[in-house]
């Protein structure tokens, strides 16, 4: 990366990650003089050590677990698995992206530094680490901190340690090790934990809740619990990680209930996944004059501005949800704002998926949510296992379930479980975001068999009139 000797700029945008590249990217598209200071590597967290990177292991070991278990189709695969060539592979996908994205900020006129920028004042930052030919200091009209988040450390499990990995390491793991504990029952925890048991490892996954994925609904997280069980994943619910000592054999972990209840794991790697947490702390802040919360994270209103005029705050760094398609149009928004174009996106439709076996979507309420805000929610449901297209498949488990309100038949919400749900979820988001009902899905033709069909069933389940399941 060639850093832009450039001092002065009409908009600095700090993070290169899924919310910086985006609005760098528009701003230029805009007109507008705009740089873009990162200071690891294109494409922020999610290209490099997050959603990408992930998605591509997932893909691997679902392939080969599949392979193995296929004798029911007639295949009897002897399949044995290069974790190296899978993670040259993964290495290969994320440097074509990483290097699109920095190939499309230049095209679309940014300037690119390198270097990690702090705040001396409110229109100004000096830049850490820069080249030599670059600017260390630059000065801006505007300023969008797009600085992203970071793996959450847990008191006594330092990252760093040979055998405490956060997300950032197993993903860059050099091999499988035969044994892991997972803290943390959450999506990174459980996405990961399903890699390396598909890939061999013997997994096991504490979480002091009572389940895993418990931001879902139950019925939802048991489907993927059930499958992680039959991968050979033991689950621990309601128990504390405190304390660690390496031994001969590997690592003691050493776990608590609330009751007291102390427990011994034997393992060779420990992932710690319990969540993220802003990076605002190097920034120097309050020499701009904005605030954080007690979290770290930073206000803003719906346009990424915060409490100083001239300072938007963007993606993670900016708080729920900490995904990277809101980042993607926190962006968006923050630079139409900046360009004097703002944007009426409307009601503020984020779906959210997770990448487990099966996976998991989600998109606006949940019928006790409806309910808990007066509405008296219809709900239709169509399971997989009715399905044609889930069957030739092989993968059964699971179910669409649509919420919807009973005084016309908007929808309110979507779950589904089950095979390709981050897709599938697509329809039921552009259905809500255009206040589309029941009636229009239903009477929406959908090709067969497709998955898409059972979004299709569910609806006509809310409405009484399923063909291919009980109403
Ligand atoms: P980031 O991607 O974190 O980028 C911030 C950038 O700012 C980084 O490149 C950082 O180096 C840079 N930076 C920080 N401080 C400075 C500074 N002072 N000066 C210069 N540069 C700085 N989300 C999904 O939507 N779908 C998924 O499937 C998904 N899977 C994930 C899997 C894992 C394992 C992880 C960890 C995350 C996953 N996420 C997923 C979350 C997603 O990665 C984030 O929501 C997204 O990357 C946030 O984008 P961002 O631009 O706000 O920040």
């Amino acid at each position: 990366m060639s850093a832009s000797r450039s001092l002065e700029t009409d908009v600095l945008v700090i993070g290169a990650g899924p919310g910086g590249y985006v609005a760098a990217i528009r701003l230029g598209q805009l007109g507008h003089d705009v740089t873009l200071v990162e200071k690891d590597a294109y494409g922020g967290a999610c290209l490099n050590r997050g959603c990408i990177p992930s998605k591509a292991l997932i893909t691997a070991s679902d392939l080969a677990e599949r392979a193995k278990s296929a004798q029911q189709m007639g295949i009897d695969a002897d399949v044995s698995t290069d974790f190296e060539r899978m993670v040259e592979w993964k290495d290969e996908i994320v440097g074509r992206l990483t290097g699109g994205v920095e190939q499309l900020c230049r095209t679309n006129g940014v300037d690119l530094i390198d270097g990690r920028a702090a705040f001396v004042d409110e229109s100004q930052v000096r830049i850490e680490g820069a080249g030599a030919d670059a600017a260390d200091r630059i000065r801006f009209g505007t300023a969008i901190i797009a600085t992203g988040s970071r793996p959450m450390a847990l008191p006594e499990f330092n990252f760093g340690e040979e055998f405490i990995m956060s997300s950032t390491d197993a993903l860059a793991a050099a091999e499988i090790p035969d044994r892991m504990l997972t803290i943390g029952g959450g999506y990174i925890g459980m996405e990961l934990s399903t890699v390396f048991a598909k890939l061999g490892c013997d997994v096991t996954v504490v979480e002091m809740l009572d389940s895993v994925l418990p931001t879902y609904e139950d019925d939802l997280s048991a489907v993927v619990r059930r499958r992680a069980e039959d991968l050979g994943v033991d689950f621990d619910f309601g128990t504390a990680a405190t304390d660690w000592t390496e031994i001969k054999s590997g690592v003691l972990v050493t776990t608590e209930t609330e009751d007291g209840d102390s427990a011994e794991y034997e393992t060779d790697r420990v992932l710690v996944a319990i969540g993220r947490e802003p990076v605002t702390d190097t920034l120097d802040l309050s020499n701009a004059g904005v605030d954080t919360t007690k979290r770290g994270f930073i206000d803003t209103d719906k346009n990424g501005r915060t409490e100083q005029e001239n300072i938007y705050a963007i993606g993670d760094v900016a708080g729920d949800p900490l995904l990277a398609h809101a980042a993607n149009k926190e962006g968006i928004l923050a630079a139409q704002d900046i360009a004097g174009e703002p944007l009426d996106v409307g009601d503020w439709i984020v779906p959210e998926a997770v990448f487990t076996d099966p996976e998991i979507a989600a998109v606006g309420m949940t019928q006790s949510e409806a309910e808990e805000i007066g509405f008296e929610p219809v709900v239709g449901t169509m399971p997989f296992d009715a399905s044609g297209r889930a069957m030739t498949l092989g993968e059964t488990d699971g179910f669409v379930r649509i919420v919807a309100s009973s005084d016309g038949g908007a929808l309110l919400g979507a779950q589904i479980v089950g095979p390709d749900a981050s897709e599938l979820v697509a329809e039921l988001t552009f259905a809500i975001k255009h206040r589309a009902s029941l009636t229009d899905i239903a009477e929406t033709i959908h090709v067969h068999p497709t998955l898409s069909e059972a979004v299709m069933e569910a609806a006509e389940n809310a409405m009484g009139q399923a063909i291919h399941t009980t109403n």
